[in-house]
């Protein structure tokens, strides 16, 4: 038995799965399991995503099998940009969705799987909804690059108070009224 972790881009021409066995496997010589979820703040993450930071869903690339649907002659595919010497992120080349972070340093023995295996980042945003609430293996548990990340960001985080949790909260999209009619 596994679970199934499902996602893809906006537009739906590149889908993905990732099968993930019940016993969550240890990365070897770690104190992590996979999957691990993240939360990315370093610069290059920033840039590409076009976020203050990026969340991360962390797994051995065998486990993921990607599925692409994009119409003859549309001229839609996953596009590959090499962000740094041994990194490679992949995006829709259609609609733009960020979807995956691959290097070539990052490879490491799992425990139940032969060999060495790459883990590839997937973007946990780009997740489908309902795989968004299996919390247990999406939420992220973990900062990485943290002296990287924007100051006020990391405060946001960290301070008790001054985080964002006390923001006007609108239901939708719609800031036409005033914080205090929300209520
Ligand atoms: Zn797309
Ligand atoms: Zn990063």
């Amino acid at each position: 038995m596994s679970q199934i972790l499902k996602g893809g881009c906006y537009c739906g021409g590149t889908t993905y799965t990732i099968a993930i066995p019940d016993k969550l496997p240890q990365v070897v010589g770690t104190p992590h399991k996979v999957p691990t979820s993240i939360l990315d703040h370093c610069g290059k993450c920033r840039k590409t995503s076009g976020s203050l930071f990026q969340a991360w869903i962390v797994v051995p690339k065998p486990w993921i099998t990607i599925t692409y649907k994009y119409k003859e002659g549309s001229g839609g595919k996953l596009v590959e940009f090499q962000s740094s010497a041994h990194g490679t992120r992949s995006f829709c080349g259609a609609c733009g969705t960020n979807l995956f972070y691959d290097s070539s340093k990052k490879k490491a023995m799992v425990e139940d799987m032969d060999g060495v295996v790459y883990l590839v980042n997937v973007t946990i945003g780009s997740l489908d909804e309902e795989s968004l609430t299996h919390v247990e293996l999406v939420k992220p548990k973990l900062h990485v690059w943290w002296d990287h990340g924007i100051g006020w960001i990391k405060e946001a985080f960290t301070t008790a108070g001054q985080g964002f949790g006390g923001l006007a909260k609108y239901p939708t999209g719609d800031v036409r009224q005033s914080p205090e009619e929300l209520i």
